[in-house]
């Protein structure tokens, strides 16, 4: 339905933005806000929309910019990350206290009260990253609904994974570097953090206790491409991981499937940390090509239309495996995001009947049902067209998705969201 996904930070970016400048500035966040996981999480988007009479500018995006932090300030981030849950877990017995007492909820500008001054007392965080903890923790609480939140550990087996959130005066990037709570931090700068404002973010810790920067900047919006150039569908398969229309294909490749032996015998020989390790290798594999992938086709296309392929429901057939695999939704994620910065247009499209349809006369002759999945190429009993199964299915990806700009669904619907 909607094109931003984001997380904590920017939801955290989003309430202090509506509150910084005056309604008449800020204008209203064109995107819808979801949760992800981190595994998603690489650049994300959100649109922000500011009146072009109050503004020079006629649109901005917030884009989150994930670098990775060097392993040389594991410990100083590792400190600082029992600070932030020092400040989380004094927030929770404070609200519980509160709650126990009054019947009370507070807010991140009651917690304020609070724990103004706690720098002073010996913490290094800057005051207000603790202010930026105190309203993740009202939000979040607010969010689920709860009396209280789980605490945060900083030691043992159950240990939370670091977090430490911020905003922008607490942050300040220059030469390749960041300085945070009073110290110079190296990274990979990939993007040349310097080159953009930051507004908040945070900085966390995967589970290989690695570092990342997650930075909120903002950048101008991309000019919406011409739809009418170059069109593409695109089906998400299990063999071929993706095909297009144009007939260009990307067979899965069977990352956990390589790695399978090595998985089993680190699970046998009870070590975690190889277990991890090889979990996280094909994590990354997976998305090195599906960026790779995704990237290339922004670029060649203006226009691209994805099935709405149902990954829970094939989840329960035989080919479960590979359909976890696939990552489809991870996939598109990348090109919906993708597509809204580079101004071009991304479209999910209904595929039912997809693959059984005819692209070239229309009949319903192809493979059908579970048993049909096995069925690469086939030939149409009515027109004798030979298809590749999955071509066929894009190229009525996008026949659909012709017919359904056609039907004029408005332009600004088709801007870099999924519109169903
Ligand atoms: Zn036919």
């Amino acid at each position: 339905m909607h094109s931003g996904v984001l997380t904590s930070v920017v939801m955290l970016l989003d309430s202090k933005e509506r509150r910084t400048y005056p309604m008449s500035y800020f204008c209203t966040v064109t995107t819808e806000i979801k949760w992800v996981t981190l595994e998603e999480l690489d650049i994300i988007t959100v649109s922000y929309h500011i009146e072009p009479s109050m503004h020079g500018a006629s649109s901005t995006k917030i884009k989150v910019l994930r670098l990775r932090l060097k392993d040389k300030h594991a410990k100083f981030l590792r400190d600082l990350a029992g600070e932030v849950n020092f400040v989380w877990n004094y927030c929770n017995e404070l609200q519980i206290t509160m709650f126990n007492r009054e019947h009370r909820f507070l807010s991140g500008y009651d917690f304020a009260k609070f724990t103004r001054g706690a720098t002073k007392e010996g913490l290094h965080l800057h005051s207000q990253t603790v202010q930026a903890i105190a309203e993740e923790y009202a939000e979040r609480r607010r969010q689920f609904r709860k009396v209280r939140l789980s605490w945060r550990k900083s030691t043992g087996n159950r240990r939370s994974l670091g977090w430490i959130p911020f905003k922008k005066t607490a942050i300040q990037a220059a030469h390749g570097q960041v300085k945070f709570a009073g110290r110079w931090l190296s990274l990979w700068d990939s993007y040349g953090l310097q080159a953009y404002p930051i507004r908040a973010g945070n900085i966390c810790e995967d589970a290989r206790g690695r570092w990342y920067l997650n930075a909120c900047v903002a950048v101008p919006a991309a000019e919406l491409r011409s739809s009418a150039r170059r069109d593409v569908g695109i089906d998400l398969g299990l063999q071929d991981l993706v095909a297009t229309s144009d007939g260009e294909k990307v067979s899965a490749p069977q990352f956990y499937r390589g790695l399978e032996p090595k998985l089993a015998i680190a699970q046998r020989a009870g070590k975690k940390d190889r277990v991890r390790a090889i979990h996280a290798k094909i994590s990354n594999r997976r998305k090195d090509s599906l960026h790779q992938f995704s990237t290339r086709l922004v670029r060649g296309y203006d226009t691209i239309f994805v099935g709405n392929v149902n990954a829970s429901a094939l989840a329960k057939t035989p080919h479960a495996k590979s359909v976890l695999d696939a990552g489809w939704s991870a996939f598109r994620t990348m090109l919906r995001y993708k597509c809204d910065f580079a101004g071009a247009t991304f479209a999910e499209v209904d595929e039912a009947f997809s693959t059984q349809t005819c692209s070239a006369c229309d009949a319903r002759s192809g493979p059908k049902g579970i048993a049909g999945l096995g069925i690469r190429a086939w030939k149409c009993s009515e027109c004798g067209a030979v298809h590749d199964r999955n071509v066929n299915a894009a190229k009525n990806m996008l026949a659909a998705g012709r017919r359904r700009l056609a039907e004029g669904i408005p332009a600004c619907l088709g801007h870099g969201r999924t519109s169903k």
